[in-house]
């Protein structure tokens, strides 16, 4: 089969560059072909960019402490492809966390820290405020629509206090950070195509063959591979592989509020805060400003989306209730008139967990799936994709051989099959963005 690459990657967002970085280190020729006009444009662009270690499951809570070692040592990763003073800036403001029923008081995620050797500490309700000057510890769940007479209204006692994990913070620029992982892989000789959008993928001989452009441009590769984001679900039916797959994913729209922070908080050490009692997690921002996101409680209607070329990019009474949550912790948080922030799709699979996995069509890879919590393994999914593809290349079957990947800073092994695109529904997920 001729070839203009060794691997094509489709989708420069965080991870699609990340990948393309990790492959040109290892020889690779690659390209990266983008609809948009620059890296990062995509799901990247309004991401909230928070680092954090716990989620519900060993396996993710390892892959998310050693994807904050990257971000802690962005300028290592990155290299001297790029002007310091024009790298992101990441703040490791720790996470504090509510113990609550939803999530088993924490208890799991701390003994899989200690497995990992990840550190955090626990906080007592009456500590809280030492954290969050002007908490309300008093217990809310379950969430509400603000419509329910019973919004805003206690549900008796107090939380039980939280954990804080020192390892955590944020990035001021996700976009930015695609951006730095594009001119380190081209330091390494990848390329990228911006304003090219992919409209066919091309087979062989029973592989892929590389993919055809909507202006008709024929790229010839023995390895494409999937990174499009809330477009994941349409490359792989272009790729004819979706039937095979026993995970699906879907886009699903999401909106971020941006408020201004109580002014309980202005002398405060700010931080990233999950609190699945009010089922709002919180980022500090520029100036004076705080990022609310959902956590997805089972009351709030999933807005799935069907073509994520077109969806509702306004406001909605989301926007209003995500404040409005917030606002039964931190009182004095006001309720501004004019709704800020972002509206955007995950690309949600079933268990909530990424595929970082190959397809039945050989040579026809997949980094998706990331269901609103990914950014955080940008570098390590990119290692991760370049080693399946490596692994292919030797003749392994990742399908009945699972690769395993050591994280190196967390001194832990990934059997990659947990990333599967046919492994079960995890069940021990949250099923929810927290994953
Ligand atoms: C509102 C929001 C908040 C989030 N907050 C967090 C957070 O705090 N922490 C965290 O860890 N994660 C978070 N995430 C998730 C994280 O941002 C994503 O998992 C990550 O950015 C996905 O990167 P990506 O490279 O896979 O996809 P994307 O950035 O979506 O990139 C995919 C690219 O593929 C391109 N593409 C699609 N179709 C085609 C085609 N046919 N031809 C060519 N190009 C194509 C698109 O143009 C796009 O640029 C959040 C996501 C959202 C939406």
């Amino acid at each position: 089969m001729s070839k203009n690459v060794d691997a094509l990657i489709i989708g420069a967002g965080v991870i699609g560059a990340c990948t393309a970085y990790e492959l040109s280190k290892l020889g690779y020729k690659t390209l990266s072909v983008d609809k948009l006009p620059q890296a990062g444009y995509g799901s990247t662009s309004s991401s909230c960019a928070i680092i954090r270690t716990y989620y519900s499951t060993t396996d993710s809570c390892a892959l998310a402490y050693e994807g904050w070692h990257y971000w802690r040592n962005w300028s290592d990763y990155i290299g001297n492809a790029v002007n310091p003073s024009e790298l992101i800036e990441y703040h490791n403001t720790g996470c504090l966390v509510a113990k609550t029923e939803l999530n088993g008081m924490l208890e799991k995620a701390c003994s899989v820290m200690d497995e990992i050797a990840c550190p955090y500490e626990h906080v007592s309700a009456g500590e809280m405020a030492d954290f969050l000057p002007g908490v309300d510890t008093r217990r809310f769940f379950p969430a509400k629509l603000i419509d329910d007479p019973d919004f805003g209204e206690p549900t008796g006692g107090e939380i039980n206090g939280a954990v804080f994990f020192p390892c955590g913070g944020y990035v001021n620029d996700p976009m930015l950070s695609a951006q730095n992982v594009q001119a380190a892989a081209e330091q390494q000789g990848a390329k990228f195509r911006f304003n090219a959008e992919v409209s066919k993928i091309l087979r062989e001989n029973n592989r892929v063959a590389g993919v055809e452009l909507s202006d008709g441009t024929v790229i010839k590769a023995p390895v494409v591979i999937n990174v499009a984001g809330p477009h994941s679900s349409v490359i792989n039916r272009l790729a004819g592989v979706s039937d095979n797959m026993l995970m699906s994913t879907r886009a699903l729209r999401h909106e971020v509020a941006h408020v201004d922070a109580p002014a309980s908080l202005n002398s405060a050490k700010r931080m990233i805060t999950s609190d699945s009692d009010v089922q709002v997690y919180t980022r500090p921002s520029s100036g004076n400003g705080m990022l609310i996101g959902s956590e997805d409680p089972e009351c709030d209607e999933r807005e799935w989306v069907d073509d994520p070329d077109h969806f509702n990019l306004e406001f909605s009474a989301q926007w209003k209730t995500l404040v409005m949550r917030l606002a039964q912790r931190l009182p004095e948080l006001g309720i501004p008139d004019t709704a800020k922030g972002v509206v955007a799709l995950y690309d949600v699979s079933e268990d909530w967990m990424p595929i970082y996995d190959k397809s039945d069509l050989p040579g026809f890879f997949m980094a998706c799936g990331t269901s609103g919590n990914q950014y955080k393994n940008a570098p390590v999914a990119g290692k991760i994709m370049a080693t399946l593809v490596q692994a292919e290349d030797v003749g392994q079957n990742h399908d009945t051989d699972p690769v395993q990947f050591k994280l190196n800073n967390a001194n832990y092994t990934l059997s990659l099959d947990c990333y599967s695109r046919n492994r079960k529904i995890n069940a021990e997920s949250s099923f929810s963005v927290i994953g």
